[in-house]
Formats: structure tokens, sequence, C-alpha cells
């Protein structure tokens, strides 16, 4: 590709078209599609319903600006709050946006309270986008390597660990917020305990702090919930929403509760497409579908099926380390480097992705059956078996 920038190792593969978990390259061969385009495709493709909404909206109208009222915007932002408790959203395109609007929305309400430097704790091993304000919150030194000098007003802590918060809170006096993934994705597929969430939401009480999940990868049903909050007995301040969110067209989205949704005022924060017609309907006809079709529950029942099928296939295997996960969200650990499978995979018609050198991840439509996800099984098990093996 001589003529993209070259930002991405890709595949030799071009995809033409797809219809479910299946997509069809322009030669023709068929593949069973187990990453989603990274967690994006939740109604898999082409889903009848998501085509509908979008062609239609499209007919009427793509976009206008938020220098007007948009109804469609308005009638997206009241469903996320009904679905998720939250009071209010900004809608824009991506998860970075979404984790720089919460950036923002931290920075601007610690200001508010006096406090000059407003510092945000995240998390190693963490991952929210690539701008600079979020490639400073990833814990990923390869995502910045480069790109100093990083924004200041973070700390890091390690991931599932409330002593080393504790010990920031007691002489750091500019924390406004704890950003933090419920589940860690590109991380490999980090699970805390369950009461990790809970202990995060009491200090945050105890010390005025906001708690903003960044839900870009888990949201939308990935977790076997609509959000991944809702297994905890815990609500957020601050959530952010984006890959399956629009069942592939681009939309993110910053949602707020409380205080923290009343700190935006006009000339604050802004976005030229964020919450045109064609994204909210899109999202709008992606929420309904999960809904109707009980997907978060079937992404809990499929994901438990995966995660029992491999455990079982790879059970004993030398170089096998474990299966975690959650849901449709689903880490195979090796002992070695493993990017090799992803190419491998691909050759005999199965598309997973290998995330933090050693973790095959699969993140399948929410959409996907029982046979399917056996399929995805009988494919990928004698596959890490042959390759560990191997070396
Ligand atoms: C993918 C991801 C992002 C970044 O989303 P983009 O749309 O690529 O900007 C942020 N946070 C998490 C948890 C993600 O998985």
């Amino acid at each position: 590709m001589p003529y993209s920038m070259n930002t991405y190792a890709r595949l030799p593969v071009a995809f033409a078209r797809g219809e479910g978990v299946w997509l069809w390259d322009e030669q023709g061969k068929r593949y069973l599609d187990a990453v989603a385009g990274v967690a994006v495709n939740s109604l898999g493709h082409a889903h009848p319903k998501l085509v509908q909404a979008i062609c239609d909206q499209a007919g009427q109208l793509i976009h206008t600006s938020n220098l007007y009222q948009i109804p469609r915007q308005e009638q997206l932002a009241a469903k996320l709050a009904q679905l998720s408790g939250m009071d209010k959203a900004f809608f824009c395109n991506s998860g970075a946006e979404a984790n720089e609007a919460a950036i923002k929305l931290a920075r601007l309400h610690g200001h508010n309270k006096g406090i000059e430097n407003p510092t945000i704790i995240v998390m190693e091993k963490s991952f929210h986008g690539r701008t600079m304000a979020t490639l400073t919150a990833t814990g990923n030194r390869k995502v910045q390597a480069g790109f100093e000098p990083l924004v200041s007003g973070f700390v890091r802590v390690p991931y599932n660990d409330i002593a080393s918060i504790n010990q920031i809170a007691e002489h750091n006096q500019n924390i406004v917020a704890i950003l933090v993934e419920p589940v860690q994705g590109e991380g490999g597929i980090q699970v805390p305990l369950p009461a990790y969430l809970q202990e995060l939401r009491r200090i945050c009480d105890s010390r005025g702090w906001l708690l903003m999940l960044d839900e870009v990868q888990t949201g939308i049903g990935r977790t076997g919930t609509l959000f991944a909050f809702q297994q905890t007995g815990i609500s957020p301040d601050v959530m952010t929403l984006a890959k399956g969110l629009g069942g592939g067209v681009p939309v993110g989205a910053c949602l707020a509760k409380g205080d923290a949704a009343e700190v935006f005022k006009p000339g604050n924060h802004g976005s030229t497409f964020g919450g045109n017609p064609l994204a909210c309907a899109a999202a709008l006809a992606t929420l309904e579908a999960v809904e109707q079709d009980k997907l978060s529950e079937r992404a809990a029942d499929t994901g438990a099926f995966i995660r029992d099928a491999m455990n079982a296939a790879l059970a004993g295997t030398p170089g096998f380390v474990q299966v975690r996960g959650i849901g449709l969200m689903i880490g195979v650990e090796l002992d070695r480097p493993c990017g090799e499978l992803v190419k491998l995979a691909l050759e005999k018609g199965l598309i997973v992705n290998v995330t933090a050198d050693s973790v095959v991840r699969l993140l399948p439509p929410l959409i996907m059956t029982r046979d399917e996800a056996r399929q995805v099984v009988e494919l990928l098990a004698p596959l890490i078996k042959d390759f560990l093996a191997q070396k």
C-alpha cells in the first residue's frame, strides 16, 4: 500500500463482503470472524436492521452540525441514560476522543474545585487510545516511545492493586479522578478481582474523586451485561464508549452522572462530526438489536462455552498457560510470543488476534451462535497445539 502511511503491519488479505460472523475475501475464500473488527462489529456483518437504519437515515440527513438541535442525538443520549443510569452524554467519533473528553472533564472539574494541577490515576498495562493525552494515560511504553514530551497530570499504579492507590491518596492532594478499564483488553484480557471496582468506588467516594470507567471495549454487551460495571453493583461518575456502540459506524460517547454531568459549558468541548444523525441512527439500531435479541446474555453464554471448550481442549498441553476472560472477551495465554498464530489461523479460514505478545484474543460478534463458537474452538485448539508442539 504505497500511498498509505506505514502505521499498521497489515495481513495479506482484503475482505470483500460479510454476512453474520462470516467474511469473504476478494478470491471468494470464507473466514469465520472471531475478532469483529476489534470488538466493533457487535451485530456481525451486514445485519439487516443496522443496514436498514443506516440507509434510511442517509436518505434523510447524514450530518447537520452541533450548532443545531439534533433529535437523533438526543434520542441516543436518552437511550444510553436509561440503559446505564448515567445522566448525560457527549458524542464523538472514537474511543480515544471519548477518553479525551473524560480527561478534560476531570481536569475542569478539578479546576472548578480550586485544584490547579489536577492529576488522574491510571493503570499499568492499560490502553486508552493514541491521542497525546490518551497515549500518556496508556500503560504501554511501545505506544508512548518517540512521542515525548508526554502530557503531565497522570500518575500510574499497578492494575488490580488497591494498596498503591491508598498510598498515593495519602500524599498527593492533586488527584481528581481514577481512569480504569473494568477489564483490560489490549493489556491481555486482564480481569480484576470482583471487589476491585467496588473498592475503587469506595475510595473515590471518600476522597471526592471521579471514578471514570473506560468501557470502550467492554461496553455494549461484550462482557455479558450491557456495561461491564453492571456486574459489580457500583456505577461510575464517567463512562466512555465507542467500539461496539455503532455496530461498525464510528461513534464514541462520554457519559457522566451527577455533578460530573454538569461540568462542561458551551465552548469547553466539541466535535464537528460527533453525534451526527447517521452515527446516532446506527447506535440506536445497534442498541435496539442488542436489547431485543438479548445479545448480552448470549455473549455471557457463548463466552462461557468457548472458555470451557478451549480449556478442555488445551488442558495439560505444554506451553498453554490459561484461558481467561468474561463474556465474549477471551484471552488464551501461552508461555511464548505467538503472533504467528494469526497468520496460521487465517490460512485455515479463522480470524483471531494476538495481544500482549503471548495472548490469543477472541472478540467475536455478539450474534455468534453456539455452533459457530464450536467451529472457532475446533479450528483454533489444534492450531495452538501444533504451534506449541513445534517450538
Ligand atoms: C480501542 C480502545 C480505545 C481507543 O479507541 P479508538 O477508537 O481506537 O480511539 C480506548 N480504550 C480502550 C479500552 C480500547 O479498547
